[in-house]
């Protein structure tokens, strides 16, 4: 399909990116709001203080409030790898959808097909691996749960926009399941894991409420049929087949 006209909706909460890396993490989010018109004037409401690069409606109109080059506010205190102002590295874009809170549904078609065209024009000026195609839930996985696990990752990393498991993945039996309370050498090996993925979690080797948020996180996004917060066989066996991806992936880029 063909991109449609971006509406321009200035909005003021933005202030200059902080140098220190490039932008390489496009951070997808929904708004949690009753409509899009709220979202809109809540997000470039100067008292609100929440904002976003782009929104895009059920419709899929898009809209931009804050240019590329500018630092939006949309992911708060969150952490990603060596990120910790994931706002300087990031670009934002808001989905309208209910949300957990007043009814999360799923994202139609329309905004999707306009999310793919968006993303691919992104990806094309700007370094983002695709590993850095994420969440909001990814890189605050404490506080946030969007773009929750109705988001359509599979399908779009089926467009070359982020990742998802190969078809050939495989469960590994032998792997224990791991739980809140559990602790040991098993749960420091899931930490350095998630840790290495990506997520903002220590070797600790207990399995704590932190460690619980960011299994659910990881689930949310690549085990949406079942997000309990539990490592269990199939969370873990997909947590090392995603990172021998994407350290396959990064020797191929440093080459
Ligand atoms: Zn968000």
């Amino acid at each position: 399909m063909s991109a449609k006209a971006i509406l321009e909706r200035p909005s003021p909460n933005w202030d200059a990116r902080v140098r220190g890396g490039p932008i390489d993490i496009l951070l997808l989010h929904y708004t949690g709001m009753r409509s899009a018109g709220a979202a809109l004037e809540r997000l470039s409401d100067p008292a609100a203080r929440v904002s976003s690069h782009y929104l895009i409606d059920e419709d899929g109109t898009c809209y931009r409030l804050v240019a590329e080059e500018r630092r939006a506010w949309h992911a708060g205190e969150s952490f990603w790898a060596e990120a910790r102002d994931v706002n300087s590295r990031s670009i934002g874009i808001e989905l309208v959808n209910p949300g957990h809170e007043f009814g999360y549904r799923d994202f139609p078609e329309a905004q999707i097909a306009a999310l793919e065209v968006l993303a691919k024009d992104i990806l094309a000026r700007h370094p983002i691996p695709r590993t850095r195609v994420l969440g909001h839930s990814d890189v605050a996985p404490l506080r946030k749960q969007d773009p929750g696990e109705r988001f359509p990752w599979a399908h779009l990393a089926r467009r070359g926009i982020g990742i998802w498991p190969k078809a050939g993945f495989r469960v590994s039996p032998q792997a224990e399941m791991l739980t809140s309370g559990t602790s040991g050498p098993a749960v420091v090996q899931l930490q350095l894991a998630l840790a290495g993925y990506g997520y903002g979690v220590e070797g600790s080797g207990l399995y704590d409420r932190l460690t619980e948020a960011v299994v659910a996180a990881f689930q949310r996004h690549f085990r949406p049929s079942l997000v309990d917060g539990k490592a269990d066989a199939e969370s873990q066996s997909l947590l090392y087949h995603l990172l021998a991806l994407k350290e396959r992936a990064e020797r191929l880029d440093s080459r």
